[in-house]
């Protein structure tokens, strides 16, 4: 069966922290193999530090690329890693946020704190409001986002999220599993109201 999306390039949401459980450390290489094994890009926040930075050197020891983002503000306090195929400095985090938008073909959200609740749920309301039609899942290892994922749902029930803007969530416990969701996700239509010349 053919796919809806070819995912070239991906963007990485996660901790600039490593946590404390080992399956989100190795989820992190599973993510990184599974992307030099399908030749997918990784596009991500610069940073050697963290999940992120496990991500990364996953990939850049398996000889794939990786591109990082990061504004220049950033560079010593998330401890800018020297060794990517590309380096893209910005001059502040909206701009950061909107050229990982800009370059990448669907995203993926793996553990990590408010940094990366705030770049997942972003991408989510600007697909929401029309402004980009790529897939974005959210990788869910060891029930991490179990609560965040119920909370959506209490969201839903009050009314206050619709069931259709919920759905833009693709969620998966396993790698194989959401790339599969992500290649085969089909955008909604752009709302008739909305014209993004405007936003
Ligand atoms: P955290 O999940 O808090 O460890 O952060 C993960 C990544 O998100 C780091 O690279 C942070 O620089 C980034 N980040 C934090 N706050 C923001 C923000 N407001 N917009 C975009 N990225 C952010």
């Amino acid at each position: 069966m053919s796919k809806i999306n070819v995912l070239k390039k991906v963007c990485v949401f996660c901790g600039s922290s490593s946590g404390n459980d080992l399956a989100i450390e190795n989820a992190a290489i599973e993510l990184g193999t599974a992307f030099v094994a399908r030749d997918i890009t990784l596009v991500y926040g610069a940073a050697k530090i963290g999940i992120m930075g496990t991500v990364a050197q996953t990939v850049l020891d398996q000889k794939g690329s990786v591109i990082g983002i990061i504004p220049q503000f950033l560079k010593k306090k998330e401890v800018v890693h020297l060794g990517l195929t590309q380096l893209i400095t910005t001059q502040n985090m909206h701009d950061r946020k909107l050229q990982m938008q800009e370059v990448s073909d669907g995203f993926i959200t793996l553990p990590g704190g408010f940094g990366t609740l705030e770049e997942l749920f972003e991408v989510i309301t600007w697909q929401q409001l029309g402004l980009h039609g790529k897939p974005i899942g959210l990788l869910n290892i060891n029930g991490f986002y179990d609560e965040m994922i119920a909370m959506l749902e209490t969201m839903v029930k009050r009314g206050f999220l619709k069931i259709e803007n919920f759905n833009l969530i693709l969620i998966d416990t396993s790698v194989s599993g959401l790339l599969g969701k992500m290649e085969n996700f089909k955008a909604p239509p752009i709302p008739k109201w909305l014209k993004p010349e405007r936003t």
